[in-house]
């Protein structure tokens, strides 16, 4: 009983260890050590078995950490060349949205916009485009809030509440956002949220490629149709298929970025600030920066 605890909190630590290393743009991970050490001999059989019983919220181990014969990158023996540098990167260089479609080149009427986004909407009916569709997804997150904004927040995806609730930005995640709308002296109905994929990652896992670049089809439309000044990118999965890049949050924060003809700032995810809230004021150097280029002054502290 005492193993099998050990190994669910060991499992969960490591979940959280890889949640933060991906807010930080670290995507490529590989363990080059021998499982046995991490999970005593035994553990991991009994915790799979436990383990399914808590399938829809905990990510199973992946078989390769529990299986050194399929461990590719454990220390390769005397005999065998060590050639783990010569297998490709796990995730693609992914296309910028500037290359989905040409940029448009007219403007839809403030008036005409919110019909233009639900004739989105209507287009994506019960998608079934991607493997988030065969996932578990119960509602498409499709976006929310004001489809005149001047600033627009892009996620990643929808996480449990907002899979249950159809918004984007409503958990614990979501009100932090609102706290940082409101710092701008915004209202969370002034601004456009969207997300990278519509649909939530089974246990709230990061996209994958082909999940991001399928829906990002009508993100792009949403940016065409809202045609908003700045873009914020909400950590580094938003940034990575915004702006079809795969760099780290360090080097994308604190420089302006563009797509679709919107300024593009980077910022860390609400859900980081949430699990290190020292960088907060690091994130509201970001804000602030936005701020000024929309000519936004923040509200007096009463
Ligand atoms: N996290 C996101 O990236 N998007 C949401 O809508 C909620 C949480």
């Amino acid at each position: 009983m005492i193993a099998e605890m050990t190994a669910v909190d060991l499992e969960r630590q490591l979940g959280a260890y890889v949640d933060y290393l991906r807010d930080m743009g670290v995507y490529d991970l590989f363990y080059r050590g021998d499982p046995t050490v991490l999970f005593p001999e035994g553990s991991l059989e009994k915790h799979s078995a436990s383990a399914q019983s808590e399938a829809s919220e905990t990510p199973a181990i992946p078989s390769r950490f529990a299986d050194p014969a399929r461990n590719l990158a454990a220390a390769p023996g005397p005999d065998l060349p060590d050639i783990s540098s010569e297998f490709p990167s796990p995730m693609a260089k992914p296309p910028s949205l500037d290359t989905f479609a040409p940029l448009p080149t007219r403007t839809i009427p403030a008036a005409d916009r919110l019909a233009a986004l639900e004739s989105i909407r209507a287009e994506i009916g019960d998608c079934k485009r991607c493997p988030l569709a065969y996932a578990g997804r119960k509602t498409i997150v499709f976006g929310d809030g004001d489809p005149n904004a001047r600033l627009m927040f892009v996620g990643e995806g929808p996480g449990a509440d907002e899979d249950a609730s159809g918004l984007p930005f409503v958990g614990k995640a979501g009100q932090l956002l609102n706290n940082m709308i409101a710092a701008m002296g915004l209202k969370r109905e002034d601004v456009y949220i969207a997300n990278i994929v519509k649909c939530r990652p089974p246990g709230n896992r990061t996209p994958e490629f082909i999940e991001a670049t399928t829906c990002s089809q009508f993100l792009v439309q949403q940016i065409d149709i809202v045609r908003p000044e700045v873009i914020v990118a909400l950590g580094a999965t938003a940034a990575t298929y915004l702006l079809g890049v795969k760099q780290s949050l360090a080097s994308l924060r604190g420089h302006w970025h563009s797509v679709r003809g919107a300024k593009v700032a980077v910022t860390y995810h609400p859900a980081f600030l949430l699990r290190d809230p020292r960088q907060k004021v690091e994130a509201w150097k970001d804000l602030q920066r936005v701020m000024a280029e929309l000519g936004l002054v923040a509200p007096k502290r009463s």
